[in-house]
């Protein structure tokens, strides 16, 4: 069997991120009219439970590569193996999710296939046997129709613009395994360790986001303490402010997102950062304190289900985008309204 839709599945340490069933559901979606089914490509080493689980979420077909040379992430061994199971097998389309994994290795393929890619993409729809891919440009201002006229035509998803499908865990397919085209002797690359960030819970694969901005270190009533600089007293004052986001997002489960300014000024970390250059973002509700709203940070949160936006300025460009505003100093809203949910979610 040879479906025309392939899905890759994006996996770290044997766990596929939750955005590789979002591309199975995209998929789905236009399987109807492309004919077939989905094809889940699973790469790693002992990852056979991951075939399954694409299964669960309805691929009818898993090309499985097992095999030591991929039990890390390269992009060499993973492109060399789409290259050639694409040139075999004629897809039509290849769906990655717009991760950092996902954007090299779709742009690899891209090349090793001479194809394009469209990344980014928030919708999908078919046109005479054609997919036609939404994309938002100009800081999400505009929805651009594109296309690509190579095949296979490679698309990024971008996270959570997709639903992810309700997993069945009785649904089965077929599953063809596959084997890897490099030798380890011909990957230049090799993994030694990972650090891990700590960040928390992961900004793209978030359903809720608490994100703090420069009016986070404004607080003239907290003494920052006398032998720091004057820079060190505002990270000081940062800190704070920062606690008390962090402390709703833990209420919340949510993950903690931050504009450049306070990530520039060292507040938090750039792995926080959400934005035109940082992350770009789609929560189900976005809590956006002490940030003004400038175009680069809308162009990373502006697809949000719910934005709610806490500002000491009411003519703050923010609340022109947010569903509910709080005008008001973020020190004094953030305590009470992490109390009030902690009570009503009776943690
Ligand atoms: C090429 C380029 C790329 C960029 N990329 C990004 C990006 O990816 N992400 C991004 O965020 N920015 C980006 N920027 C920067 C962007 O233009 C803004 O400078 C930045 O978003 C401002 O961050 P901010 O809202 O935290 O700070 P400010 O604009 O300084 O706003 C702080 C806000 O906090 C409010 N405030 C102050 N004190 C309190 C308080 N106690 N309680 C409540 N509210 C308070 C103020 O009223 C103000 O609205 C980019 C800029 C450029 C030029």
């Amino acid at each position: 069997m040879t479906n025309k839709i392939w899905v890759y599945i994006d996996q770290f340490k044997g766990q596929a991120l939750p955005s590789s069933w979002e591309g199975i559901g995209a998929g789905l979606s236009i399987a109807g009219e492309l004919g077939g089914g989905v094809t889940a490509l699973v790469f790693g080493e002992g990852v056979e439970g991951i075939a399954q689980e694409a299964f669960h979420y309805g691929a009818n077909e898993v090309l499985l590569a097992d095999d030591a040379t991929l039990a890390e992430y390269r992009s060499e061994p993973y492109t060399a193996l789409i290259a050639k199971l694409a040139t075999e097998q004629a897809p039509e389309v290849i769906l990655f999710p717009t991760t950092t994994r996902g954007r090299e290795l779709a742009g690899m393929s891209a090349v090793d296939l001479e194809s394009g890619v469209l990344v980014d993409i928030t919708a999908l729809e078919v046109q005479d046997g054609t997919i036609v891919a939404t994309r938002p440009v100009y800081a999400g201002k505009l929805l651009a129709k594109v296309q690509c006229s190579a095949k296979p035509q490679i698309i990024t998803l971008r996270g959570r613009a997709f639903a992810k499908p309700e997993a069945d865990e009785s649904s089965s397919g077929t599953l063809t395994k596959v084997d890897a085209v490099l030798a380890e002797g011909d990957i230049a690359v090799k993994v030694f360790d990972y650090t891990t960030s700590e960040a928390g819970v992961s900004l793209t694969d978030a359903a809720v986001i608490v994100s703090g901005g420069r009016g986070v270190s404004n607080n003239p009533n907290l003494e920052a303490p006398g032998d720091l600089s004057e820079e060190e007293q505002e990270v000081w004052r940062a800190q704070q402010g920062f606690a008390l986001v962090n402390d709703l997002a833990g209420v919340l489960g949510a993950a903690v997102g931050a504009s450049r300014a306070a990530v520039d000024a060292g507040y938090i970390p750039y792995v926080n950062q959400v934005g035109q250059t940082g992350k770009v973002v789609s929560p189900d509700l976005y809590i956006a304190s002490g940030i003004s709203g400038a175009i680069q940070h809308l162009a990373g949160m502006r697809t949000s289900k719910l934005i709610v936006a806490i500002n000491k300025d009411a003519d703050a460009p923010i609340f022109k985008l947010a569903r509910f505003g709080v005008v008001g100093d973020l020190f004094d809203i953030l305590p009470p309204l992490t109390d009030a949910l902690r009570n009503r979610l009776d943690q």
